[in-house]
């Protein structure tokens, strides 16, 4: 039998949910870019890209029929409607990282992420990020030119639906302070990489330390 290193993890999917506006996508890119071992799941959707975003890198961006596929063929983890588009989590490249021991961050909604703790409960850990304030929201939705009044109407709109399921969540960070919400985000991933039951090397590592104390 190969002895697993003390260093052996399974990796652990983190969601990210928020409303529109709250900070995800730039705390989700400092985390990624301060962090080599994770790496964040693309999804699959029917919305046309905005402005400055990339094919397979932002999203797969994919016509209806194809997301019709990608769920009739089983290959969303979970997917979704939100805002009258569809989004869906690839299998392939979370499987594959997750089995690598590698660690997958995901920006998705609240009711891909209920599916996710249907599935994969052992592996998820769940951070939702609330605005300071509803008017500091609206503030930021504004400030992001790529969206029209009328998205940003209906972005408020919604926020309200989607901090609703704030209570599903296992750790929520009012974000006040992009610097210390980052440094919270990171507290978080830290700790929850050393849950025991996400090492089974450790079991080999502390009868190698019994056996040591045999022989001293
Ligand atoms: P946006 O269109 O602004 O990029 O994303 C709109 C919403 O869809 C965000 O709340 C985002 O978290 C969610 N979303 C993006 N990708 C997925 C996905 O693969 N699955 C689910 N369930 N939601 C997603």
């Amino acid at each position: 039998m190969v002895q697993k290193s003390v260093h052996d993890r399974r990796g652990l999917m983190l969601v990210l949910s928020s409303p529109s506006g709250a900070g995800k996508t730039t705390l989700s890119r400092r985390l990624l870019d301060s962090d080599p071992s994770l790496v964040m799941s693309v999804s699959a959707t029917t919305r046309p890209p905005r402005p400055g975003e990339e094919d397979a890198k932002d999203y797969f961006f994919v016509s209806h029929e194809r997301f019709g596929a990608m769920v009739a063929g089983g290959e969303l983890l979970e997917h979704a409607e939100v805002f009258g588009n569809h989004y869906g989590t690839p299998r392939g490249p979370v499987m594959e990282a997750l089995n690598a021991g590698r660690d997958v961050l995901f920006d998705i909604d609240w009711q891909g992420t209920q599916q996710l703790a249907e599935s994969a409960s052992d592996d998820l850990v769940r951070v939702f990020l609330l605005p300071p304030s509803m008017r500091e929201l609206e503030a930021r939705l504004k400030k992001r030119a790529q969206d029209s009044a009328e998205t940003v109407a209906r972005r408020m709109a919604k926020a309200d639906g989607e901090i609703s399921h704030w209570a599903e969540y296992d750790y929520v960070l009012i974000n006040s302070d992009l610097d210390a919400t980052f440094e919270r985000l990171q507290t978080i991933l830290e700790a929850e990489r050393l849950r025991r039951r996400r090492r089974p090397g450790l079991s080999d590592f502390v009868r190698g330390l019994l056996r040591e104390r045999e022989m001293l």
